[in-house]
């Protein structure tokens, strides 16, 4: 059990219902959840609790990633220039090549990233298992638990390949049959339904152009029966938009409603290109979607139309997408770039400081079906807590400490509490030897893509 820790003396933006706010106030943590926050004088630190002093930072609720693929640590910097498809093509044959090992030490530094970042929640889409590689869900949950992240797997898979009229070669997709067969052993080995739980699975077959119908079908079907959240890319570019209206004689959006894939258990990634009816259908379901600023500006995707579906209200949390798309794979440089996105698409009043940092937090929380427990800053949910220096040069005379964080210089995170452990402090990583984690994945890159 992690001791108390009361952190005090801190800006508080605590993302709840209310937009609680305080510029100097304190938090109180026990047994991994957070007790109680104020301003004012602070409680009592109880016996063989800590405190941190916590002068000069804001705290905010942990960052909550929706969308990742952690193994392409691995291959990144490559196919630079290239859209989406012409990206996949070049990379699918290096990803034939994936092992156990490559996918743990590609999926902590990825994990590291994310720690530095801010982020204590991290979802991870994992779509490849080539034959004889090794249980790589197994190498990155080895990987989160060491770094003391909560995790959330999701089970990925493709079955139509290129001899069916799919993009991915054949040597990269797996039989549909025992594609559910082991989402199901995953779900059965790792997932854990309790409250507050670090490791939980979810179902994800990959996209409209590397997945079957019927394999969209029975996924939902399985994630259904076994209670476990549903999760996939969608319209993420005009290729797609137009692959699914030749292949299917719809939009992606219509497509997988027809395979009953709009609900309050799935949340989307991407969804760049949506008509107004196809967000109305989405805030009609209660369908969330993943947001991922950089890797869409990378491959020159196009502008999600976030605004649109907020005001609708649907949930959108950030995600980072994978590192080959998004080399850096911080969380928090997601914040800004969502909103200058959201700007350059919608104009100045498009998104604010403020519902930037919530799409990080609570908007992710609610994509992860966990807004209960995470995603903002309140007595009884878990104590995942980021604290951000904005006392330094960079920040001097910015007087609001959310515009400090979301337009502010380059942010990493000061402090970083997961279920009420210290996983950062002072910047640093308690957690992993970055030096390790760095010479692990240059070899691990060195010998997928050499
Ligand atoms: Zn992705």
């Amino acid at each position: 059990m992690n001791p108390a820790i009361l952190i005090d003396g801190c800006a508080i933006a605590a993302i709840d219902s209310t937009g609680t706010e305080h510029a100097e106030g304190w938090i109180l943590t026990e047994g991994g959840v957070i007790a109680a926050l104020g301003d004012g004088a602070p409680p009592p630190l109880p016996e063989g609790g800590r405190r941190i002093d916590a002068r000069g930072h804001l705290a905010t609720p942990a960052l909550v990633n929706c969308h990742h693929h952690l193994f392409q640590w691995a291959t990144r910097g490559l196919a630079q220039e290239s859209d989406l498809f012409g990206w996949l093509t070049t990379l699918y044959p290096l990803w034939a090549g994936i092992d156990g090992e490559i996918s743990h030490h590609a999926a902590r530094a990825g994990l590291a990233a994310l720690a530095l970042s801010g982020c204590a929640t991290t979802t991870d889409h994992h779509y490849i298992f080539p034959r004889g590689g090794g249980d790589l869900l197994e190498a990155e949950i080895r990987a989160a638990q060491g770094l003391g992240l909560r995790f959330q797997p999701c089970r990925g898979s493709m079955d139509l390949g290129r001899s069916s009229g799919g993009l991915p070669p054949d040597e990269v997709i797996e039989d549909r049959d025992a594609i559910l067969i082991a989402t199901e052993e995953a779900i059965d080995r790792w997932h854990d339904p309790a409250p507050g739980a670090m490791l939980r699975v979810a179902v994800a077959p990959c996209s409209p152009f590397s997945v079957t119908g019927e394999l969209m079908r029975e996924a939902a079907a399985l994630a259904r029966r076994r209670g476990v959240r549903l999760h996939t890319h969608l319209a993420e570019t005009v290729e797609e938009e137009a692959f699914c209206l030749e292949r299917f004689g719809v939009r992606p959006v219509e497509y997988l409603d027809d395979l009953d894939w709009l609900a309050p258990d799935v949340w989307l990634a991407h969804c760049v290109h949506l008509s107004p009816a196809e967000i109305a259908r989405f805030a009609a379901t209660g369908t969330s979607v993943a947001h991922c600023p950089s890797s869409n500006a990378r491959l020159g995707s196009g502008i999600a139309p976030v605004a649109d579906l907020v005001a609708a209200g649907v949930a959108v949390g950030l995600g980072v997408d994978g590192a080959a798309s998004n080399e850096s794979g911080e969380l928090a440089v997601e914040l800004r770039q969502a909103l200058l996105v959201a700007r350059l698409r919608g104009g100045p009043a498009a998104m604010t400081a403020r519902t930037s940092l919530a799409l990080g937090t609570i908007h992710g929380a609610r994509c992860l079906g966990r807004e209960d427990e995470i995603g903002s800053l309140e007595p009884g949910k878990r104590a995942d807590i980021a604290l951000w220096r904005i006392d330094g040069a960079g920040h001097a005379g910015l007087a609001d400490p959310v515009a400090a964080l979301v337009l502010g210089p380059p942010r990493q995170v000061a402090g970083l509490l997961v279920d009420g452990a210290p996983v950062v402090e002072r910047g640093s990583l308690l957690t992993a030897d970055l030096d390790e984690v760095a010479r692990d994945a240059a070899a691990a890159s060195a010998r997928l893509a050499p």
